[in-house]
């Protein structure tokens, strides 16, 4: 497993709380392994605002999938917790985004990556510093601490069940 990536959850419909812990049995397998993973946040809507609130979290992880091979896996995982894709920025029972992928610039019809909205979005950046608040973006020359410090809307992001500290299993649980 030689490469490393970082992925934002998101969901707000039904058990919210569900849909993040199936995601994270359904992502570990064989060919990806969770190394580390955030708190769970509960965020305001951002983009379009007439819809419940997220919880968001990030995970770390390391894997032998190329980027695009990865994003199919997550989009396969999104397909079986019931996605519809409706309205963009709408309510969804789960988004699986590819923060970062090594240290890579990746710009095809299907993937960019590091996801070109993330360094805006204080759902994606406070969990994302909670893991490694020195983390640098490629293309940005900020650590994602400072970055986070830059946003304004870090009040829409409030701490929902904090990491236990002990292994990831602990969340797989629920
Ligand atoms: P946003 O990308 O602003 O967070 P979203 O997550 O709601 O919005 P989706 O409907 O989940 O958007 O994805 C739309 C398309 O974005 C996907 O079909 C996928 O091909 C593409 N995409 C591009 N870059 C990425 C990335 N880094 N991670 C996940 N999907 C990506
Ligand atoms: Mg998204
Ligand atoms: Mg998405």
């Amino acid at each position: 497993m030689n490469n490393t990536a970082y992925i934002a959850l998101g969901t707000n419909l039904g058990n919210r709380e569900h849909y993040l812990c199936s995601a994270l049995k359904a992502i570990q397998d064989e060919k990806v392994l969770i190394t580390d993973f955030s708190s769970i946040y509960e965020t305001d809507p951002v983009g379009y605002e007439d819809q419940n609130q997220f919880l968001n979290m990030v995970i770390k992880v390391k894997t032998n999938l190329s980027p695009v091979d990865l994003l199919q896996v997550l989009q396969t995982i999104e397909l079986q917790s019931g996605r519809e894709r409706k309205i963009r920025w709408g309510p969804r029972t789960l988004d699986l985004d590819i923060l970062l992928y090594n240290h890579e610039n990746i710009e095809t019809d299907r993937l960019i990556v590091p996801h070109p909205r993330m360094t805006e979005r204080a759902f994606v950046l406070v969990p994302l510093a909670e893991i490694d608040q020195g983390l640098e973006i490629p293309t940005v020359p900020k650590p994602v601490s400072l970055l986070l410090d830059e946003l304004q809307d870090r009040e829409g992001v409030r701490l929902w069940k904090r990491r236990s500290g002990e292994d990831v299993f602990v969340l797989f649980e629920n």
